[in-house]
Formats: C-alpha cells, structure tokens, sequence
C-alpha cells in the first residue's frame, strides 16, 4: 500500500507526443504534418502582480496555449494548481484538439493553467488573481478565437469572474467567452454534469460489447471532484456499486458500497474523503488496485504506469481525468484484455455541453435539460461507436483508434484549409 501522490517522472508532453506519433506513424501522416501538429500553435506565459489580503504583493506565473484552431476556435478549461507546468498545459492542450475532433465538434484545442495554491487563498485573492490572469491573457481569448472552462481547482465562480472581467474590457456582455458559468449568466443546463455523463454513456457501451451488466458493477474512483463525485452519484443511480473512492488526501474502501451522497456530504464538512465512517482507509494509489469492474481515475495525469498496470483488476478504465495512463501501461492493460476508454472520448461530454453552451450564448436562445443530454448521448455513442470500429478494424487499443480518427481530421482540415500565405 502506497501512499505518493503523483508519479513525479511523468512528462505529460512526452506522452502526448508519444501516442500521436503511435498514431501518425499507422496514418502515414507526412513529417511536415507531424511537425504543424505536434507543437502548439502559440504558447502565452504570463508572470503578473495580485494584491494578497495582508497587503503584500505576490507574483504568479500563468499560461494559455492554443495547439491547433484548423477545425475552430481554441477550446480548453483553465486549471489552479501549484504543480501546474508549461509541459501539461501543452499536452492537455493537444489533448483538447484530439477530443473536440474524435467527437465531432467544431472547435480546437487549448489549455490554460496558473501556478498557485487555491487552498491557501481566500476568495477574495482567488478573485483577484482570476481577473488579473483574465486581462493578461485576453490579447488571446475570445467567443471567437479561444474559450476557456473550468478544470481542476476552478469551478462556475471563477468562470463568472473570467466573463465579467473580459465583458467589463469589451463594454458589454459577452458570455460566449468562456463555458461552465452559472446558469444566471448564460450557462447551460446539463454542464456540471456533462463530463460524468459522459463517462457513464460511453461506460455503457463498452459494457455492452463485453456483455457485462452495469447493474450491480464495483466501480471505483479516483478523486472526489466535479468529475469523480458526480460520476460516483450516476453509476451509483444507474445501479452500480461504488465501492471505492479517493482524493489527494487518501482513499476509502467498502466492498458493500458506499452511498456518494453521504461521502460528499463528509467531503464537503471535513475537506476529504478520508475518515468516512463504514470504510477501510486505503492509500491514494490503491484505488486504482481494488477489486472492481470499472476504474474511473478522475483525478490527474500518469496514476496509472508500469508501476501498477499489472495489478488492475477492472475490465474497464473509464477515463475521466486527461492523461491518467501512460503508454507503458496503455500497452500492459491492452495485453491483459483490459478495455481503456481513452481520455479524448471518455471525458469529451464536458466540452460537448460547453460547445452547446457556447452556441446557445452566441444564439441568446437557450435549450432545456432534455433535448442537452439527448444530443449528448446521440453524441457520444456516435463517437464510441466509430472508435471501436477503428479499434476492431486495426486490431489496437482504442486510445491509438480514436487518435487516429482525431488525428486523420485535423490532419485533413489543415491539409484543405492550406498553408497561409
Ligand atoms: P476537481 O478539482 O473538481 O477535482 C479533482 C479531484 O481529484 C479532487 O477531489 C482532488 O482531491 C483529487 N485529486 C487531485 N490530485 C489527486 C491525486 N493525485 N490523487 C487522488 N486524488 C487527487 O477537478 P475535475 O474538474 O473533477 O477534474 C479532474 C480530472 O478530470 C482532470 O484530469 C480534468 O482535466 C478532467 N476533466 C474535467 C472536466 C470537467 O468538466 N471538470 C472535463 C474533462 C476532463
């Protein structure tokens, strides 16, 4: 039982480097392309003052980075973390171009992130950084060229702050700006539980090719926030049994099930997971370990690495979080007949809903409940479906499938729209 956090020697640029080039080199692509598609567009740092409560001054470093805006606008959420670096805005980044593609959508990808701690500020300096980070890299979003969401450590507030700053420049509302706000200002329905939902259509489609019932499946869950929680409450509704979760503070355990409601609820007063009564306490990384039939890690980059791919015992890794699994375990798990429903399709229902966000924004006219998660899930099945026929017809892992349908896309809008001038 292990109790480290992050596997500190995951680059995650050189893994998403590695699996395009995996899916390039079965493409054909030419080495021009793979050069264009390889590196970001356009890399942003930003190092910037934000006035701290007791009054000194403190200066934090930021990022944005476009990758690719062929098939649209830029698109990405914006992550708070004080191990945030230039490398994993830029491999998420790319991540983001190969999801908006493998679903279909019209947007490309982006990232941003500032290095910070969030739980050692106060709203108050939380807001201020989010407005001064916002004016600094407002020379490069915008409802048409690149549009931010939230990710880890930030949420609907700090989205609110982002439309407001960048509406107070432009002197009217612009809420197309930036997805995941409150409803009151332009959100969508269906966003907040768009990511999950997405993990749970897609969760039983794989189920379903395995013949396995979702009824009364163990799943088990890293990290307990937007992603995780929510996930944990729609496989719990949809009959599965959650029998383990975690965040960074540690995990827990009860092979009868947990109730996800009663562990936010101890979440949410205590701050963790960790001490919910009824549960063994188990070590971070040992979630992903436990008997289970569907692992959701829904946490950060590179949990899952030769390390500990072996001792899997789910049939299937839904992932939640982007980059969770590295290329040495993606090869392990594939060999173990384990099935991974590779990050770009499996949270891609998160920046679906922020698509329909945006076009509702862009219209002013706004779609109910329903008709979001229809489209979702018609969605999403189409994308599951056309990756595990590319999965079936290559004889790969659907990771290299649905890259490589990402990829031959962006490939081909680039290709036709030309090289400028
Ligand atoms: P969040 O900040 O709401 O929650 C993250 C959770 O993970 C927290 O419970 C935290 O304690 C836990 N955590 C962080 N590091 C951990 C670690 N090393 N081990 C165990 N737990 C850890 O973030 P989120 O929005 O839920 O994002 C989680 C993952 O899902 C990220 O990889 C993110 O990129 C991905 N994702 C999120 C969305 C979205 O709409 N929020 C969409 C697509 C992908």
């Amino acid at each position: 039982m292990h109790d480290e956090v992050k596997s500190a020697v995951v680059n995650p640029y050189h893994m998403a480097v590695e699996q395009f080039e995996a899916a390039a080199e079965i493409l054909d692509l030419s080495e021009d392309m793979r050069e264009v598609l390889r590196q970001p567009k356009r890399e942003l740092t930003v190092n910037f003052p934000v006035r701290l409560d007791n009054g000194r001054i403190k200066t934090y470093t930021g990022y944005r980075v476009q990758h690719n805006v062929n098939r649209g606008p830029a698109k990405g959420g914006i992550r708070y973390g004080p191990d945030v670096t230039l490398d994993e805005v830029k491999a998420l980044a790319m991540w983001m171009t190969w999801k908006c593609a493998v679903v279909g959508i019209p947007f490309g990808g982006a990232k941003g992130g500032v290095i910070c701690d969030p739980k050692q500020m106060t709203p108050a300096e939380l807001e201020r950084l989010t407005r001064r980070y916002t004016t600094e890299i407002s020379i490069i979003i915008g409802p048409h060229s690149d549009i931010p969401a939230p990710d880890v450590n930030t949420n609907s507030q700090v989205m609110a702050w982002i439309m407001d700053t960048y509406s107070m420049h432009e002197g009217f509302s612009v809420p197309a700006v930036v997805t995941g706000k409150p409803l009151s200002i332009g959100g969508s329905e269906g966003r907040n539980d768009a990511t999950a939902t997405g993990v749970l259509f897609v969760t039983r489609q794989a189920a379903r090719r395995i013949g396995m019932p979702m009824r009364g499946a163990r799943v088990s869950i890293q990290g307990y926030g937007n992603a995780g929680a929510i996930a944990a409450r729609l496989f719990h509704h949809e009959g599965c049994k959650i029998v383990a979760v975690s965040d960074t503070r540690g995990g827990i355990y009860n092979e009868s099930g947990l109730d996800p409601a009663a562990v936010l609820r101890h979440k949410q007063e205590r701050g963790s997971v960790v001490g919910f009564p009824k549960a063994q306490h188990v070590g971070v990384q040992d979630v992903l370990e436990v008997p289970c039939d569907i692992l959701i890690p829904a946490a950060t980059e590179g949990v899952l690495t030769t390390a500990n791919a072996d001792r899997v015992q789910a049939r299937i890794v839904a992932e939640a979080a982007n980059g969770p699994t590295t290329p040495q375990a993606d090869k392990i798990l594939f060999d173990k007949g384990t099935i991974v429903i590779p990050d770009i399709l499996a949270n891609a229902g998160g920046v679906t809903v922020s698509y329909f966000e945006w076009v509702q924004d862009l219209q002013s006219f706004f779609w109910g409940v329903e008709e979001i998660t229809q489209k979702l899930e018609m969605i999403m099945n189409r994308a599951f479906a056309a990756v595990a026929e590319k999965a079936d017809e290559f004889h790969c892992d659907m990771r290299l499938a649905a890259n490589m349908l990402a990829i031959s896309r962006v490939a081909e809008a680039t290709q036709i729209r030309g090289i400028y001038p």
